[in-house]
């Protein structure tokens, strides 16, 4: 059976852009079509700077989330990935089968990194590193498959590169996984700044849609997306991106084409209208399931202990394989 693994930061609270790349993808197919594992990376939340008490909350509110969103514990697994070991094991030996200039190249390095400086923080070693934990992440449960937005499809190749590497170099040892992205809303763009994606880790809010925002908050936000200077509604993903990107967005909500929506709108008021009511609705049964979940809290533990167990059993063997491979 396919195996499918797929992680998201506690960074910060959970965007529209997270359920639309990701989490609704994990829950309506994935964990149905495969044995998946979904993961909140709480290791990958150490490589900017972070609050120990927040990143804790988040954590938990990540999960919590996936649960809301649909995961079925019943069906697949949901863990922490600090509860699980064998990433930093097998961390380690993917930095000693990567090369310094490969990690240099990722994209999301030197975005990071530059924001980082120019925010007068210092740069992580381990922001460098990364991709070397996200390839352990996948290659430690043989995963076959990595459902992830666009942003992530470099370190999807990384991975695999990694894994060919190992095998040729020490043995066959890993599956070589592959990159999964999504038909619709592969990248969801910031209201404020159409040309950067809806990123949870963003300072400013008011271009993110947050999965737990209260309706009407979400309404304002979308009321004020900015767009351009034309009054009519085409979509033109290049020369508009901000009105193609609410276009997309009612697309994922509705199932239609943008540009057969664009043709039912005169101006953009009306557009974010529907939109707003669109995101609205897509949301309010997530966000009562959270609810009704953080009045539970012990079932959500057991949840994540028994995630994790699974996890472990599938990890462990992979992972002593590798080490035997590499000469330990
Ligand atoms: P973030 O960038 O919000 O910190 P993560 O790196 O934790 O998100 O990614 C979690 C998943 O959500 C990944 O599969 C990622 O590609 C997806 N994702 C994040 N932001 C967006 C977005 N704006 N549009 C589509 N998918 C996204």
């Amino acid at each position: 059976m396919t195996r499918i693994f797929s992680g998201i930061k506690p960074t910060g609270h959970m965007t529209l852009g997270n359920y639309l790349g990701a989490l609704r993808q994990w829950a309506e197919k994935d964990q149905h079509r495969a044995d998946s594992l979904f993961c909140v990376v709480d290791l990958h939340a150490l490589t900017v700077d972070h609050d120990p008490a927040r990143l804790r909350r988040l954590s938990r509110q990540g999960a919590t989330l996936l649960l809301a969103a649909g995961l079925d514990p019943e069906v697949c697994s949901v863990f922490l990935q600090s509860h699980v070991d064998e990433h930093a094991r097998l961390s380690y030996v993917m930095e000693c089968v990567a090369s310094d200039g490969e990690m240099r190249r990722m994209i999301q390095y030197k975005e990071k990194s530059v924001r980082a400086q120019a925010s007068g923080q210092s740069v992580r070693l381990s922001l460098l590193t990364y991709p070397a934990l996200m390839a352990a992440d996948i290659l430690i449960y043989g995963a076959d498959e990595v459902p992830v937005g666009e942003d992530q499809a470099q370190h999807v190749e990384l991975t695999r590169d990694l894994a060919e590497r190992f095998n040729h170099r020490y043995g066959h040892t890993f599956v070589v996984p592959r990159a999964v992205l999504p038909t619709v809303a592969a990248r969801v763009m910031d209201l404020q700044d159409p040309t950067a994606k809806m990123g949870k880790s963003h300072a400013a809010t008011a271009g993110i849609i947050y999965l737990l925002d209260e309706p009407d908050v979400m309404a304002k936000k979308i009321r004020r997306a900015v767009t351009d200077s034309r009054a009519d509604v085409t979509y033109e993903p290049e020369e508009r991106p901000g009105v193609a990107n609410l276009l997309e967005i009612l697309s994922a909500c509705t199932g239609k084409e943008p540009a057969a929506l664009a043709d039912g709108y005169e101006g953009s008021g009306a557009l974010k209208a529907d939109v707003a009511e669109a995101v609205v609705e897509l949301l309010r049964p997530l966000q009562a399931r959270h609810s009704e979940l953080c009045a539970d809290p012990g079932y959500v533990d057991g949840v994540l202990r028994e995630g994790a167990a699974r996890a472990r059993a599938i990890a462990r063997p992979t992972v002593d394989a590798a080490y035997r491979a590499i000469g330990l």
